[in-house]
This record gives structure tokens, sequence and C-alpha cells, in this order.
């Protein structure tokens, strides 16, 4: 599903900084993968990069056999859109709307009239336990209750991968649990999940780790 070849990434503000020296990877339909690695070794970079936030130099990036490489910023933010689902460490809920509606952005994205969106992510809350904060602002629910927003807007427009950057970084361990415990559940209906952590326990519930570090790709352990 997933396929890099040889991928370098430098940064160039300031002195250029060559984060990712020669990535290569595979990652299979259904796979359940975490990326280990010391801070600044580039796993964001990573993740970016397979999300199609950020561009890569070198190389060649596959997404389901299709070269993700100049694409126009609409062409982009149209596989992003239809394959993939975000989740990151900070949730990134927009502060001014409800639950209902965080979770139903991406189907805006995609011209879902309001009232068919607005009923979806409800749906999609009472899946992850929240139906009744439906009409709660972020500020409002606690960090294992924003996060859970956060997976439900990943899920709602069915992508094909969630890509979670660090998802349990801003969690105690009992909620880091429970989070684990959800993207684990929705790993077992088929959904490739990549996990970008530094935390050993959580690394060690995934089939895989990745370990990255200088910019290339250490070692890969299979746990299952
Ligand atoms: P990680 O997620 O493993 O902590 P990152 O991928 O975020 O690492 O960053 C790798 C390195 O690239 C770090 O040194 C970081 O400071 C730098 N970096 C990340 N993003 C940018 C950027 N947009 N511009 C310049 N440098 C960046
Ligand atoms: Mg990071």
């Amino acid at each position: 599903m997933i396929k890099l070849n040889n991928i370098n990434k430098t940064y160039f503000n300031g002195s250029p900084l060559h984060v990712l020296k020669g990535v290569n990877l595979e990652i299979e339909k259904g796979e359940l993968v975490s990326i280990m690695g010391a801070s600044g070794s580039g796993k964001s970079t990573l993740l970016n990069i397979l999300g199609i936030l950020d561009t890569y130099d070198d190389g060649e990036y596959f997404l389901n056999d299709v070269l993700i490489k100049n694409l126009s910023e609409k062409r982009a933010a149209e596989y992003r859109n239809k394959m993939i689902g975000f989740i990151f460490q900070s949730f990134n809920l927009i502060n001014f709307k409800d639950a209902m509606e965080n979770v139903a952005m991406p189907l805006y994205y995609q011209g879902v009239p309001r009232k068919k969106r607005n009923i979806l992510a409800v749906e999609y809350l009472d899946k992850l336990g929240l139906k009744e904060w439906a009409h709660h602002l972020p500020s409002e629910m606690s960090g294992g209750q924003k996060q859970r927003v956060a997976i439900a807007r990943a899920l709602i427009a069915n992508p094909q991968i969630i890509l979670a950057d660090e998802p349990t970084g801003a969690l105690d361990s009992k909620t880091t649990q429970e989070v684990m415990d959800i993207l684990k559940e929705v790993n077992q209906t088929g959904m490739t999940m990549i996990v970008v952590t530094h935390e050993s326990d959580i690394a060690h519930q995934t089939d895989k780790i990745i370990h990255i570090s200088d910019g290339l790709i250490g070692s890969i352990e299979t746990l299952k």
C-alpha cells in the first residue's frame, strides 16, 4: 500500500538540515506499525510526507501504486481527503466549533451537505462513546475526550490509512491505554495504521516497530 524508495528531505530555512537521508520502507494494507526514534530524528517529517502534507526532494513515494510526486495542491488535497486520516498529539481541534462540527469537518471539504455530515458526525461520536458531548466545545472536554473527537474526525471519511503523530503524547497513562485500545480496534477493521510514538509500551502493542535514526530506517522489529 505504501512504498518509499530512497526518500530524501532537507529543510532549507537557515542552514540546510538533511533530515531524511534515503528512507526505504514498505507498509502493507491492514498493518499496524509504530515508528520510534529520538526527538528530532525525522519522525514527523516522515509522517507528513506519507500524509502528503509535505513534499520530499529525492526518491519515490508510491501510495497504492500511484507516484506521489509533484502533485498540484488540489490533487494532493484530494488524495489526502479520500485516503488519509490524521491524529495529532495536540488534537488540532477547532476551538470555536463543537465536537460534532469538528468531526464533520472532513465531509465539509468533500462537499457533503451540512445536515448529512452532522448526522454522520454524531454517529461517529456515538461509536466513540461521546454522543452526549456532541455540542460541547473542545475547551469543555478532557484530553482523552478531545483525542476521541479527533479519532472520530479521522475516521468519518472512511480513509484507508490513519497516520497518528504521538497520539498519546499529551495523555496520562490510563487514557493512553484507552486511546491505544481504540486505535487497535480500528485497525482490526482492516484499516492501515501508522503510529509515531516514543513510548516503548505503545510501540510493543503494534505489529511492527520501525526504528528511525540519523535520517535512516535503522531496524524493523516484527512483533506479530
Ligand atoms: P521528530 O518528529 O522525530 O521529533 P521532526 O521530523 O519534527 O522530528 O524534525 C526533524 C528535524 O527537522 C528537527 O531537527 C527539526 O528541528 C527540523 N525541522 C522540522 N520541521 C522543520 C521545518 N519546517 N523547517 C526547518 N526545520 C525543521
Ligand atoms: Mg515529531
